[in-house]
């Protein structure tokens, strides 16, 4: 078991984004990924975190943690390398949007290569190392999804519905006539890969940037076979898949479900079943259904997916915030990738496993004999070890057979394309075509000697023999890369023309030896010159000037006629057939011009449908808000009334008590009123008859005596005035207390009755009863000393009162008291 591996990798801005001069989002630190929403209000929390196996920081090269593709390589393209030579099967694939740096990450710049070169590199690197104990066999195979239709980018032609998907029972799904490339160094991957490449970018060009739509899977098949310890055979096959997707913006896999699914499907299915794919994984629901079989990528991807496979993601993303959401529905994505879980196991060869399950088990056998000859186990063990020789002869001679046929193939270069096989040389050849005999079967290719002759005849012994022919019928001589036919015995023509002397011949002659034997010669390294030197020559061309002054007999002329005509016919229906195939890539294009509006509209859509939903997540959480500080309004509110009616309940009960007090004091107040009267009375009864007012001495005080006259100080009016008086400050005070009690009650009665000027109010009463009290205190202490001992209600015949002027004098105060 093993999990998905994921990377993150952030590219540079590009010139667009430095133009609108484009704000950073994404940060990084370790394995953690951050993006940031430069949109948000303050206040909201406006990043996101993930957390990868790697992210690979690759925005400023002079940055210390920039991420190289050396980097990256060494971190996951080693692994690839690895798992590849353990007999894993590996998948290494890269997913963004488009311009967010796949392409760059697994092909790169030819000065700053990326995954895929560096991976076959180390492959072959590593290769050479080992090659003393192992034997390899790798092939390469390219091709390209579009639109659900899969073309081989290694092949000269792909048929106009794509190649067809199929499903081996055992080793699964394959493309039908994908062509294989049997390769035995880098620069050999390096040319299929740059070919692969181009015909990608052909097309790119041809149908409006499909790179961005398509997706390409470069395929590594990788067999490894040899004598392991104590000469165990050992044989393993991997297959590496190393993906460039579509770019991601061209259907939102990661929640497609209902309409969504449906407008991505008519996008981009691969991507949208990618996306189910994962999530369906991701969920690791046991036994849930996974769409493989919806889209050709999922169903060629099976195995990377959830299957028998060590796969790595690479999630490649935009720094701009212009991005912002395309690269957060790419890291959600690759987030959800991490859950996916494989279970690689070893591709072992079946028959090297059996060989190796029997000597286990001889071992074990061996191990129970011991000491003592069991017959039984001993009869078991020799027929496995028979079994385990005979099974191991049998792999090493199918071994051997398979290295010879693989030393052939690598020297002449037999390869399969398509329905075909290639027969290919990279050294000079004869390819012999049988004219006469109809029974011959097979294609004969003949190397010329390198540097020397080469003896073609009929004689036993010859180095090229051919029956029919005179026993040294003639030699082709190559040296320093030119070849020349020097007829000796026989009769020899080349293209046609019969020669007698020495004649150079060049990629593409037609030799013919005898009246029976008709041999091409190619020479690769020629072929190559003319290629790219653009010189293409038909073989009508070759014929058509050259030899029109030459003296041919009447057969080889008719001969010339009719090869004219055929090439005349020849020429015109390749014309129509060419102009056919414009008018057809022409509505083509139209189709595809449509199609993308129509995508864009749709895509448009799906935006705006998007940013909607996003308004009514917003105004719902703003709803939310508002209901929750309703809520506590609410609560303070039922707090203030509870409060309320504290206090409410304190003034009724305020009300009461001032009430109570207010009648009290009243009862009270008549009473001393009455008092006073009573002792006015009594006062002014004394007075009339023993003495008269007049000012006072200045001595500290007074004594009354029967025998001197005395004068009472202050008069009536000033006693009255100071509010001592007969309108005593005591009565004066108990009508300002009537009328502040009043002016509360008022405002009791009152409902906007304000609070503070109530409780002033209060406040005031309180001070004026305080004030009330005191001087009833001091009036009954005036009444205290005397030998009767009377309260303010004395009667008339009481002893005559001193009054005491100091204090009079010193606190404006009078205090009367009784000796
Ligand atoms: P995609 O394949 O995802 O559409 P490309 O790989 O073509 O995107 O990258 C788009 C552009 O960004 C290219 O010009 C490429 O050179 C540049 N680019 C991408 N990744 C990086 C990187 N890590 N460092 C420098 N340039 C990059
Ligand atoms: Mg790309």
């Amino acid at each position: 078991m093993a999990s998905v591996k994921v990377a993150v990798r952030v590219r540079p801005f590009n010139q667009r984004e430095l133009d609108m001069g484009a704000k950073a989002v994404i940060r990084m630190d370790g394995k953690k990924t951050r993006i940031v929403n430069l949109s948000k209000t303050a206040g909201d929390v406006g990043f996101k975190d993930f957390t990868f196996d790697h992210s690979y920081w690759s925005f400023e090269p002079s940055d210390p943690d920039f991420a190289t593709q050396e980097q990256v390589f060494e971190e996951l393209g080693t692994e690839v390398v690895a798992s590849a030579f353990e007999g894993y099967n590996a998948c290494l694939f890269a997913y963004g949007q488009t311009g967010s740096g796949k392409t760059f990450t697994m092909t790169g710049p030819p000065d700053d290569p990326g995954l895929i070169p560096r991976i076959c590199e180390a492959m072959f690197g590593k290769m050479q190392e080992e090659q003393e104990d192992k034997n390899y066999r790798v092939d390469v195979s390219y091709l390209e999804i579009y639109n659900e239709k899969v073309r081989d980018l290694l092949a000269s032609s792909n048929p106009s519905g794509g190649l067809r998907v199929r499903e081996h029972p055992r080793q699964g799904p394959y493309v039908s006539d994908l062509s294989h490339h049997l390769v035995t160094c880098y620069d050999h991957v390096a040319q299929l890969m740059e070919r692969g490449n181009r015909a990608r970018c052909t097309a790119a060009t041809n149908m409006n940037d499909t790179s961005s739509r398509s997706h390409a899977i470069f395929t590594l098949t990788f067999r490894q076979a040899g004598l392991g310890a104590e000469g165990l055979p050992c044989e393993t096959t991997s297959k590496v898949h190393l993906v460039d997707l579509a770019g991601s913006e061209r259907a939102d896999a990661t929640g497609a479900t209902g309409q969504r699914l449906k407008e991505g499907a008519h996008i981009n299915k691969s991507l949208v079943t990618l996306g189910s794919v994962i999530s369906a994984l991701a969920e690791k629901r046991v036994g849930s259904f996974v769409p493989y079989r919806d889209a050709v990528l999922t169903w060629l991807l099976k195995d990377s997916l959830g299957g028998n496979s060590k796969t790595i993601m690479v999630a490649a993303i935009s720094p701009a915030d212009c991005n912002y959401s395309e690269t957060l529905s790419t890291l959600r994505y690759a987030n959800r990738a991490k859950n996916i879980v494989n279970q690689p196991t070893v591709n072992e060869d079946p028959n090297v496993r059996l060989i190796r399950e029997l000597r286990e088990e001889i071992y074990k056998l061996r191990g129970l004999l011991g000491e003592e000859t069991q017959p039984k186990v001993l009869a078991e063990l020799q027929q496995k070890e028979a079994k385990e020789k005979s099974l191991t002869a049998e792999w090493a001679e199918k071994w051997r057979e398979t290295q010879a046929i693989l030393r052939e193939q690598q020297a002449l270069g037999l390869r399969k394309a398509g329905r075909g096989v290639v027969l290919d040389s990279d050294r000079p050849h004869l390819v012999a075509i049988d004219q006469d005999d109809r029974l011959s079967t097979g294609v004969t290719l003949y190397h010329l000697n390198r540097n020397g002759d080469t003896v073609i005849g009929a004689a036993e012994g010859s180095d090229i023999v051919l029956p029919g022919l005179e026993p040294h019928h003639c030699i082709v001589t190559l040296k320093d890369g030119i070849a020349v036919l020097t007829p000796k015995n026989g009769y020899c023509s080349v293209d046609g023309l019969a020669t007698e002397t020495s004649s150079r011949i060049s990629q593409g002659s037609l030799i013919g030896l005898g009246r029976a034997h008709v041999l091409r010669y190619n020479d690769p390294a020629e072929a190559a010159q003319l290629r790219k030197e653009g010189r293409v020559m038909s073989r009508s061309s070759l014929f058509g000037g050259s030899t029109s002054d030459l003296n041919l007999n009447v057969e080889e002329r008719e001969l010339e006629t009719e090869r004219r005509r055929l090439a005349r016919e020849y020429e015109e229906r390749k014309r129509q057939l060419d102009e056919e195939r414009r008018r057809l890539e022409e509505r083509q294009r139209e189709a595809e011009e449509q199609l993308r509006l129509r995508e864009e509209k749709l895509e448009e859509q799906r935006r705006r449908i998007e940013n909607k939903k996003e308004e009514e997540l917003e105004k719902r959480e703003e709803l939310q808000e508002l209901e929750k500080r309703v809520v506590e309004r609410l609560a303070t509110l039922q707090e203030r009334q509870k409060r309320v009616a504290e206090l409410d309940a304190q003034l009724e009960a305020a009300r009461e008590e001032v009430e109570t007090a207010r009648l009290a004091l009243k009862e009270r107040t008549e009473a001393e009123l009455q008092a006073m009267h009573k002792r006015r009375a009594s006062l002014s009864l004394a007075l009339n008859g023993r003495g008269r007012l007049g000012p006072p001495s200045s001595d500290d005080s007074f004594h009354t005596a029967t025998d001197q006259p005395q004068t009472l100080w202050p008069p009536d009016s000033a006693l009255s005035d100071s509010g001592l008086g007969l309108a005593s400050p005591g009565e004066a005070l108990a009508r300002k207390v009537a009328q502040q009690k009043e002016k509360i009650l008022t405002a009791l009665e009152d409902e906007n009755c304000d609070k503070e000027a109530l409780n002033d109010h209060i406040a005031h009463l309180q001070e004026l009863q305080r004030e009330q009290i005191r001087l009833e205190t001091k009036m009954n202490g005036n009444f205290k000393g005397g030998p009767a001992r009377r309260p303010l209600e004395a009667e008339v015949d009481e002893p005559p009162i001193t009054v005491r002027a100091n204090a009079f004098r010193r606190h404006s105060a009078f205090e009367l008291s009784s000796p």
